[in-house]
């Protein structure tokens, strides 16, 4: 357990978004399901509110006071080729998971960022760059353990299991999900990056074009294949768009030129 004077507190409370990080009382490192149920014991004992963090990378507010249990370093990736189902346990990012299951020639329903962790983003839906061949990865979890707010460790049965794929965080800490996966033996990937002053008259004008063309170009466009608008600038007066394509080299430029 961390306190506010220990030299590691400041590293543990700091995920990847730096706007509004937690300042919690006293921060709990976890590294396994244990020492996450020790965790919100210590917090119902002393009556203090809690917050999970994985990576960090979602937009959370951050808390004053209170316990933070930092999943971060609770982070092992089990895959059953023969069942093709992975086991994830609380802080795993989709590296983590990815690492485990490509040597397999098979893959999680992930997001496009691989720093992201893999249960918050199963557990708020997740709709990820397969899934217009796949769906939701919140459809593709086959169990779910969680700590509740008892204290008590246990796979969330029918009604729990269905609230915490999309509830996220507001029923209990989960601890591991268990996930199926799919045969993705390649898949092709990137960004095309458009710039605004090349569509004149004007930006607005521009990025709306871009947009609509974007949204034909996806829906004329095989399952296999996945494209998307990126509203945030990476630099200014350009516009994003991620694209991906499982399928075999020869398929994948004309795709990709497609979706220009
Ligand atoms: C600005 C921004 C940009 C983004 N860009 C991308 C992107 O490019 N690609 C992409 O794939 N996704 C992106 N996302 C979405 C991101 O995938 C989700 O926000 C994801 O939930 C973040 O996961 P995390 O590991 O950072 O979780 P955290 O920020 O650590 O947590 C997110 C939420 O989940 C809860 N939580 C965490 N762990 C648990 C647990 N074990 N049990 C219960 N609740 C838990 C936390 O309490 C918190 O409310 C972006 C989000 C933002 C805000």
């Amino acid at each position: 357990m961390l306190t506010r004077t220990s030299p590691e507190y400041d590293a543990a409370r700091h995920g990847f978004q730096r706007r509004d990080p937690h300042r919690p009382e006293v921060i709990f490192p976890v590294t396994n399901a244990t020492e996450v149920e020790e965790a919100v014991r210590y917090a119902i004992d002393h009556d203090k509110r809690i917050a999970v963090q994985a990576s960090g990378h979602g937009l959370t507010r951050g808390i004053d006071g209170g316990v933070l249990i930092a999943t971060g370093a609770f982070n092992h990736v089990t895959v059953d080729p023969g069942k093709k189902t992975a086991w994830i346990e609380a802080g795993a990012t989709w590296r983590d998971v990815l690492a485990a299951t490509a040597p397999y020639g098979l893959a999680p329903l992930s997001g496009s960022s691989p720093g992201v962790g893999a249960i918050p983003y199963t557990l708020g839906g997740g709709l990820g760059l397969m899934a217009r061949r796949f769906g939701y990865a919140a459809d593709h979890v086959r169990r779910i353990e969680i700590v509740t707010m008892d204290g008590v460790r246990r796979d969330a049965e029918a009604d729990l299991f269905w609230a915490t794929r999309g509830g996220g965080g507001n029923f209990g800490v989960v601890t591991g999900i268990e996930v199926d996966l799919f045969d993705v033996p390649t898949l092709y990937g990137g960004s095309l990056y458009f710039d605004l002053a090349e569509h004149p008259p004007g930006a607005a004008a521009a990025a709306s074009r871009v947009s609509s063309r974007s949204a034909k170009a996806a829906s004329s466009c095989s399952r296999e294949s996945a494209s998307r608008l990126r509203l945030a600038l990476p630099a200014p007066g350009v516009r994003r768009r991620q694209v991906a394509w499982r399928g075999g080299t020869r398929e994948a430029a004309p795709r990709a030129r497609a979706s220009r």
